[in-house]
């Protein structure tokens, strides 16, 4: 038997970094909602050593969070701001280098501890009187009405909306209910991160080494004074990553200072190791009728560029603005499609460049190691080219609402 209905404007299915911040965005302009996850977002505790997920946040994420309010919260957990980054090739002596005075700014970037940004998206939602939480819950049907949509929760519960939002990541049950079509690509390659110690200051910069099995970036995180503490994300073919995986922390840490080139010096592994399998996902459409897809739901892509999440924010913003701003049917098909328009080129050309990267930095073959170092030669002594990129990674393009530049 199906218990009393709840009607609310939205359902919003996944309450990760994109849910939460859609959640935060759609209270503030008095929606009233409904969020349904598996498990809550996670606590944060400064005692506890660094959370080893991190994710390095863009100004123009940084943007969204101070417009819902949660920006001073984020910091006074922890996070490390970067204003430079360094590429270099593995098998050749070519290197760029970016930094923020060179835009104008002070920062490339903020890495943060995923633990840091969820839990300071939850504290101030859990007295809304408009939020209306579903936590343990998933959705197991969604049905179709003249003037609304519903879901059926595994516990029988109903929800009524006017429209259904999938923030439940790349494996999304609600993608999957409403039948979108979704295409895979595994990179081959798993993802590993970790919190190291080096013997020299990260010097406020976030370090990316491309090796013939993947990229190895060093990203700054953490509050020691002395600049020494870094989370790994290390993108290495499987059966490298099984062996690093593996390893004993001594010969772990001796092969991060290996391929690091040891540019900060002898690295020592501080944390557990964890690995995340790399897959590039876009679904065939972002939305149907009363249904929008946000985030990983809609599009996951290789962490080479630290992108994915900075992605999904802007996909929030975009939605919730367009909601803010229609005085049509928020579910209508018509007023959707603006959102899927507005989408569609970032998260292509993302991509895109996400698999040329791993194509291009994969490959020994000297033709295409000669072509890759003149590529980022020519590009380190174009300095217009080097504002275009810094550019859209730091989400400062135009083409965003307002509140998220
Ligand atoms: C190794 C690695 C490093 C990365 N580094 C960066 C970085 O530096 N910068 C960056 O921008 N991005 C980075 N990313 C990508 C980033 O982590 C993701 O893009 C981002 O976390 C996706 O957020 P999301 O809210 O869309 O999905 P998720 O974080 O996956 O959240 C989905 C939520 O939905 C819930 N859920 C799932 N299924 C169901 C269900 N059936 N019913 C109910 N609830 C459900 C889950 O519990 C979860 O809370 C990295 C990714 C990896 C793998």
């Amino acid at each position: 038997m199906t218990a009393q209905a709840t009607q609310v404007d939205i359902i919003i299915v996944g309450a990760g970094i994109a849910g939460l911040t859609l959640v935060n965005l759609l209270a503030k302009q008095g929606k009233s909602l409904a969020v349904v996850d598996r498990v809550l977002p996670p606590k944060f505790d400064r005692e506890q050593p660094c959370d080893v997920r991190v994710t390095a946040v863009s100004p123009g994420s940084r943007a969204i969070f101070e417009h819902i309010g949660i920006w001073p919260q984020v910091q006074a957990k922890r996070t490390s701001a970067f204003d430079a980054m360094v590429v270099w090739d593995a098998a050749s002596s070519a290197e760029i280098h970016f930094c923020a005075r060179e835009i104008r700014q002070s920062v490339l970037g903020y890495i943060v501890e995923n633990k840091a940004i969820l839990s300071s998206l939850h504290e101030p939602l859990r007295e809304v009187p408009g939020v209306h939480w579903y936590v343990p819950g998933s959705v197991t049907d969604i049905v179709h009405r003249d003037d609304g949509i519903e879901a059926i929760l595994e516990n029988k519960q109903l929800l009524r909306a006017k429209l259904l939002v999938g923030a439940d990541g790349s494996r999304s049950g609600v993608r999957g209910l409403a039948e979108i079509p979704y295409a895979e690509k595994p990179y081959l390659q798993q993802g590993i991160v970790a919190n190291v110690q080096t013997e020299f200051s990260h010097q406020r910069t976030a370090w990316q080494r491309f090796l013939k099995t993947g990229p190895l970036a060093l990203l700054p995180v953490g509050s020691d004074k002395k600049h020494r503490e870094c989370s790994i994300v290390w993108s290495a073919d499987h059966e490298y990553a099984k062996q690093l995986m593996q390893m004993g922390e001594k010969e772990f840490s001796q092969e991060i200072t290996t391929a690091s080139d040891s540019r900060l010096g002898k690295v020592r592994l501080l944390s557990e190791r964890a690995d995340f399998p790399l897959i590039s996902g876009q679904a065939g459409n972002l939305v149907k009728p009363r249904i929008a897809l946000v985030g990983d739901a809609a599009h996951t892509l290789h962490p080479l560029a630290g992108q994915g999440a900075n992605l999904g924010l802007t996909d929030v913003a975009i939605l919730a603005d367009i909601l803010e701003h229609t005085k049509r049917d928020i579910g209508s098909l018509r007023m959707l499609r603006k959102y899927e328009r507005a989408r569609a080129g970032e998260v292509q050309v993302m991509q895109s460049a996400m698999h040329a990267f791993v194509a291009v930095y994969g490959s020994s073959s000297k033709p295409v190691v000669a072509a890759r170092s003149v590529a980022l030669s020519i590009a380190e002594h174009t300095p217009s080219m080097k504002r275009f990129f810094m550019e859209h990674a730091m989400g400062l393009n135009r083409d965003r609402p307002v509140f998220a530049r």
